[in-house]
């Protein structure tokens, strides 16, 4: 017969395990590089780039911030979205790269297609932007793009890399066909546009158009002599631009203009009574008048040498 060893369960407490020192923690050195800079850039992106990395795991985001990964530096990310420096603070360290000011090496990622800003710069626009800067010779600032950064960051950058297929291959904006001539229907109807305003070239620029004293197309009345010096004329509005002078003492009563037109005048010079009939004002050089021109209007000279902008805008469609 065969005998069966039982374990046998005798009452009281179990024996405590005898305790062990825990493991000193190794951690493995970082590489020869002990920290390094990486300069994200968005270009025209949706964002899904920035949260498959910073969901990204083996290793995470969190940990290459903490240089707690074995044989990698420390990460410094400038990022537009997770950083948390804003505006000429965040921009700085941007510059201080792409001017060789860093004194560290640096990568930069770019995600989202790389915008020709060329075509948006002829409309006086930009595809997208991070940061403003003075514009070179000119007055005030004005957006960098992106691609600017890219161009000026990328020859001095440790290595640059195209994350996503946007900036890969251009992505879906760089898409052939897209969108179709339903979708552009589609949208003109929506913006109450035309076809040939979503896909018409934009204007080459005009340059400076320049109308000399006594050029204009000359018009006079009964007290009031004005030289035409422009119009801008567009689908819901007009505006026509006119040398004003106003001679004698003599009213100038002018009918009523179709609904939707307004008078405005900035006097230069002189002294003038001008306005609806029923309630002018005088006004004196350097005093500036708009008003409601549908109904009879008056100028008159008052004293002086009366000279003065007048602009005629006019809405369409109001009644
Ligand atoms: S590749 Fe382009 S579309 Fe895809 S997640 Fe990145 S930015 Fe978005």
């Amino acid at each position: 017969m065969a005998i069966v060893e039982r374990e046998v369960v005798r009452g009281g407490q179990p024996p405590t395990p005898e305790a062990k020192p825990e493991p000193a923690r190794e951690r493995l050195p970082l590489g020869p590089l002990k920290t390094i800079h990486v300069y994200w850039l968005a270009g025209m992106s949706c964002d899904g780039c920035t949260i498959s990395v910073a969901g990204a795991t083996n290793p995470g985001i969190e940990g290459l911030l903490a240089g707690v990964v074995p044989a990698m530096p420390n990460v410094i990310l400038h990022h537009p979205v997770l950083s948390a420096e804003a505006g000429a603070e965040f921009v700085q360290s941007f510059i201080d790269a792409s001017e060789g000011k860093l004194g560290a090496p640096y990568v930069v990622v770019f995600e989202g297609s790389v915008a020709d800003e060329r075509i948006a710069e002829r409309a006086g626009g930009y595809f997208s932007a991070m940061g403003v800067e003075a514009i070179k010779g000119g007055v005030g600032s004005r957006p960098v793009p992106t691609a600017t950064w890219l161009r000026r960051m990328a020859p001095g950058a440790a290595a640059t890399i195209a994350i996503g297929t946007c900036a890969t291959w251009g992505g879906v904006p760089a898409a052939e066909g897209n969108p179709t001539l339903d979708t552009l229907y589609a949208l003109a109807t929506a913006l109450d546009a035309s076809l040939a305003d979503l896909i018409a070239p934009p204007p080459a620029p005009e340059p400076p158009r320049l109308v000399r004293a006594g050029e204009g197309v000359r018009v006079r009345g009964t007290a009031v002599e004005a030289w035409l010096l422009d119009t801008v004329t567009g689908p819901q509005c007009s505006t026509e631009v006119y040398d004003l002078r106003l001679r004698g003492t003599r009213r100038q009563v002018s009918e009523g203009h179709p609904p939707g037109t307004r008078e405005h005048l900035h006097l230069y010079a002189g002294s003038a009574l001008v306005g609806p009939v029923d309630e002018p004002v005088a006004l004196e050089a350097g005093d500036f008048v708009t008003f409601d021109a549908t109904g009879d209007h008056v100028y008159r000279r008052l004293g002086g040498s009366v000279s003065g902008l007048l602009v005629i805008t006019r809405v369409r469609g109001a009644t």
